[in-house]
Formats: structure tokens, C-alpha cells, sequence
């Protein structure tokens, strides 16, 4: 919904631009009347121009310095009201400074709400007629023809009314402008924070795609991913990976003996230490329940060897603490293969997955490399 507040906003705009244009074009316009009224030795006329210049001066210097308001606009309109009534009463001997009347309903109508514009230039035309018809109280009688006044009155009242029908309904069109702008701005924040709000649940829901939630690991799916186009990379740029499979021994006994919480508890901090032994760009995942694939880039058999041992020799040592305070040692067997030319992703895991079959079998605790 429009506030008042905007729509008073937006019409005190249109009233402020209105109010310096009219000020910078009248104000030659009084000044030539100013002088021809003191060549004429019309003092009053006189007096009342200096005013209105004064003003209208003062209005566009004003407004030019950023006021928001015109300053004195009712006083400004009032005095404009009696030069022009000041006109009719003396119109000249043909009667034509009267006609300058005809641009009080231009004044009073574009620089005031439209409803203060219409009572101020009816009554001024009222005051008119008035004056046309009894001349000035006191003064000559009236030099006006019934026509004159008919016509007079009849053009005041209908420019009246022509500018209050127009300035109505350019204020209801400038409202309704504003209430689907607002509209529209509003309905554009909502949509910029609906995309926000998607791509972050985008973003998270590839995140979840392609993470073990347990352990924050690439997943099975993604390790997959990522390995496959790590051996298009090696096959097309030299150096290729080793891969590892690497599963906890007698794990169901750990999970059987302190609880499946435990369990998990093991499994996080095996997954912190293998991310923290190996190089950042090495790939590790999380490819079974408690088997983990690990990818070692631009390493051949001979020079993965020492990290997988001392690998081995960091799980024999670590103790996992469990809330309660009990420790829990663990092993884990390794099986390896170096990723050869013609090798794609299921060739390389079988060989690797043989390896650690023989591990186990041989003992557990240890590596086999194919
Ligand atoms: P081996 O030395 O031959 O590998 O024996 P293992 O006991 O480690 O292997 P097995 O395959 O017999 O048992 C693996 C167990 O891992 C069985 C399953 O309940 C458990 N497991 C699988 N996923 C999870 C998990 O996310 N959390 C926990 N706590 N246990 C899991
Ligand atoms: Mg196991
Ligand atoms: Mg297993």
C-alpha cells in the first residue's frame, strides 16, 4: 500500500520543480510591469509588484539552495491575488490589463493541492466579477459591458475547472504510478532474496550430494566422481595417482564392544587424521561403511609407500577418547595399486580391493600393494 507520507513526497516534488520554473518565469515578466507601473507613476501597482518580486525571488533562490517547500507560497499566491484583482479594478482604457487575470487559476491550481487551488481561484474569480460589476467601493463606477463580464466570467470559470479536473486526475495517475513502483519494488526485493535463498540451498544440497555426512569426507558418489576425472587428467598430463582402500579391522568388535557411537566416534577421528596426513590436493573418501578410498596425485608406488606406512603407523597409535573417558586403539589394513595408462575406475578399485583382501587375510595390520 502507499503511505501517505510517499504520495506527499511525490507531490511536493512536482510542487517544488513547479514553483522554481514559475518563479524564474514570472520574474522578468514583474519586472517589466514594475517598471512600466513607475514610468505610469502607478504607485500602488508599484508597491504591490516590489512585493511579489520580493518573494518570488526569494521562493526561487530558495528552492535553487535545495529547500524542500517553497517558502511563503500562501502569501506568494495571496499577493498575486490582489495584483490581479488590482488589475480588473483598474484595467486600462481598454479594459485589456484585465485579461491577465486569466493566469490566477494557472497559479493558484498547479502550486496548491488541487482542492485549496479551486476554492482560492473561485473565490478570486467571485472577487472579480464583484469588482467588474460594483467597480470599487468608493471609486468610479465600472467601466466593464455586461458581455465583457459574461464572457469574463465564464472563461475564469472554466479554466477553474479545466485545470482542477486536470490537476485531480494527474495527481490520482501520478499516485497510482507510485503504488506500482512500490509494488513492483517490493516484488523484485522478494524475488533477489527468493534466488539468494535458492542458491544457498543449491549450494548446500551439492554439498550433501557429494558429502559423508558422518564424517564431512567426499562420498562414495563423489570420490567416484572426482577419481574418474583425475585419471582422464593423468592420462592426458603424465604423473599418475595411487590409490588406497583402506578398511578398520575387527570394527564390528569395537561397535559390539563400546556401542555403535562409538563406532561413529572412531570413524570421524580416523577420517580427521587421514585429511591431516595426506596433501591437500589428495583425494579421501568415505566409499563404505568402514572403508575409506584415498587418492594420492602425481605419486607412483615407490614414492607412496613411505606415506601409506607411516599412515599405518599413525593409526596403530592414535586413541580415540570417548566421552566417558575409555580409549580405544584400533588397526586398519591397506590395500594399493598405482593407476596405470589404460586403466579406468574399475579396473584400478578392483586391483586395490584385491590388495586388501590379501592384506587381511595375511594378518590385518598392514599394506599389500598390486
Ligand atoms: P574386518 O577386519 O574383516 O574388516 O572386520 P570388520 O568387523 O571391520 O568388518 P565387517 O564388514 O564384518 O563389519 C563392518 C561393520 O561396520 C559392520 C557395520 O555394522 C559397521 N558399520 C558400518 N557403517 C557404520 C557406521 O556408520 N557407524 C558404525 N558405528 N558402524 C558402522
Ligand atoms: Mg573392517
Ligand atoms: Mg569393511
Amino acid at each position: 500500500m502507499i503511505t501517505e507520507r510517499q504520495a506527499d513526497a511525490a507531490n511536493d516534488q512536482l510542487i517544488r520543480e513547479r514553483s522554481r520554473t514559475f518563479s524564474a518565469i514570472t520574474l522578468p515578466i514583474q519586472a517589466l510591469f514594475a517598471v512600466a507601473a513607475a514610468l505610469d507613476h502607478e504607485w500602488l501597482l508599484l508597491g504591490l509588484l516590489a512585493f511579489a518580486i520580493g518573494i518570488t525571488a526569494y521562493t526561487y533562490v530558495a528552492l535553487t539552495r535545495g529547500r524542500e517547500r517553497p517558502p511563503l507560497l500562501h502569501t506568494g499566491i495571496a499577493v498575486f491575488i490582489v495584483l490581479m484583482l488590482y488589475l480588473v479594478a483598474f484595467p486600462g482604457p481598454n479594459l485589456e490589463r484585465a485579461l491577465w487575470f486569466f493566469t490566477l487559476p494557472l497559479v493558484t491550481l498547479m502550486l496548491m493541492p488541487p482542492r485549496l487551488g479551486l476554492v482560492w481561484s473561485a473565490t478570486a474569480v467571485a472577487a472579480a466579477l464583484a469588482l467588474m460589476i460594483f467597480g470599487i467601493p468608493g471609486g468610479e463606477p465600472s467601466h466593464y459591458t455586461a458581455g465583457f463580464i459574461l464572457r469574463f466570467t465564464i472563461t475564469g470559470a472554466l479554466l477553474t475547472a479545466g485545470l482542477y479536473w486536470s490537476e485531480t486526475s494527474l495527481r490520482r495517475d501520478r499516485n497510482e504510478m507510485t503504488i506500482q513502483r512500490l509494488a513492483l519494488e517490493s516484488e523484485r526485493e522478494r524475488l533477489n532474496s527468493e534466488i539468494a535463498r535458492r542458491g544457498m540451498l543449491e549450494k548446500e544440497l551439492r554439498q550433501q550430494a557429494t558429502t559423508d555426512a558422518l564424517t564431512g569426507l567426499l562420498n562414495r558418489r563423489a570420490f567416484m566422481e572426482r577419481f574418474t576425472s583425475e585419471l582422464s587428467r593423468g592420462q592426458r598430463h603424465g604423473p599418475m595417482p595411487t590409490l588406497i582402500i583402506l578398511d578398520i579391522d575387527h570394527f564390528k568388535k569395537i561397535n559390539d564392544g563400546y556401542g555403535h557411537p562409538a563406532g561413529d566416534a572412531v570413524l570421524v577421528h580416523l577420517a580427521q587424521l587421514l585429511r591431516a596426513s595426506l596433501r591437500n590436493v589428495d583425494l579421501v573418501g568415505r566409499i563404505g561403511g568402514e572403508e575409506f578410498a584415498l587418492l594420492l596425485i602425481e605419486t607412483d608406488s615407490n614414492a607412496a609407500e613411505p606415506v601409506i606406512e607411516r599412515l599405518l603407523e599413525r593409526i596403530r597409535k592414535t586413541q580415540v577418547r570417548l566421552t566417558d573417558g575409555e580409549v580405544i586403539n584400533f588397526t586398519s589394513s591397506i590395500g594399493s595399486t598405482a593407476v596405470q595408462w589404460g586403466d579406468v575406475v574399475d579396473t584400478a578399485i578392483q586391483r586395490a580391493d584385491e590388495a586388501l583382501y590379501t592384506a587381511k587375510n595375511s594378518g590385518r595390520n598392514r599394506h599389500v600393494r598390486r
